[in-house]
């Protein structure tokens, strides 16, 4: 793992994703370079935490890439995390769900969005409470320039991705009861959960975005 470079550990990991699961690359503090290697491997998905990082990299990488915002977005950086990106997996309160919509129509765009879960109860993670998900995404599905494609969740982090396991099946669990709810204009499609250490177990339990930084680009350095 230390010595391989990017692209091996990109072909390495698509080749072991079962058909159907996005690959998505999660590029904090990674440099232009390392992601267009990653994209030349065959990368097509890539998520940000912050805006500006985003901003700075976005107009850097030339090829056609679908990117996501994968951090907590602050109401401030709406503005331009619509025009940046092609999906926002954090959607976790009206009010932003509210501010999203507001600035999609005024650049006339529909911005496809997971909801965000926070499926662990912590104190210190962002995303709605399991048991106010469906309140939330019906309440979204109201308004006309977002469109809730799904869910994510972080989940609590284990050393043993195991112990992950209960929390990603409770989140599948939440997917499977909205999408037999049958909402307009809510598309249970995808289901955005795992990183690099418990990706294997999130798509075991359901999973077919997941959210891969270190085992793509290596250890973080800061
Ligand atoms: C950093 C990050 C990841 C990837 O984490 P790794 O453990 O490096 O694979 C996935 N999702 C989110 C939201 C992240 O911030």
């Amino acid at each position: 793992m230390e010595n391989s470079s990017i692209a091996a550990n990109v072909k390495r990991i698509l080749e072991s994703l079962p058909p159907g699961v996005i690959l998505v690359a999660a590029a904090k503090e990674r440099t232009p370079e390392e992601v267009e290697e990653a994209l030349q491997a065959g990368v097509t998905h890539v998520g940000h935490n912050y805006v500006q990082e985003a901003e700075r990299m976005i107009p850097a990488i030339k090829g056609r890439v679908q990117w996501h915002m994968i951090g907590h977005l602050q109401k401030n950086k709406v503005k331009k995390a619509v025009r940046l990106f092609d999906m926002i997996e954090t959607v976790d309160s009206w009010p932003l769900a509210e501010l999203i919509d507001r600035r999609c129509a005024e650049i006339g765009k529909t911005m496809p969005v997971l909801v965000e879960v926070n499926i662990g109860r912590e104190a210190s993670k962002t995303g709605v409470l399991p048991e106010e998900v469906d309140d939330l995404v019906r309440r979204i599905s109201t308004l006309l320039h977002i469109r809730v494609q799904g869910l994510m969740t972080m989940g609590p982090r284990f050393g043993d991705p195991e112990d992950a396991r209960p929390y990603f099946r409770a989140t599948k669990a939440a997917f499977d009861r909205l999408a037999k709810a049958n909402i307009p204009n809510v598309e249970m499609r995808y289901l955005s959960m795992g990183m690099s250490n418990s990706y294997q177990v999130a798509i075991e339990e359901g999973a077919n975005m997941v959210r891969l930084g270190t085992l793509l680009f290596g250890e973080r350095h800061s």
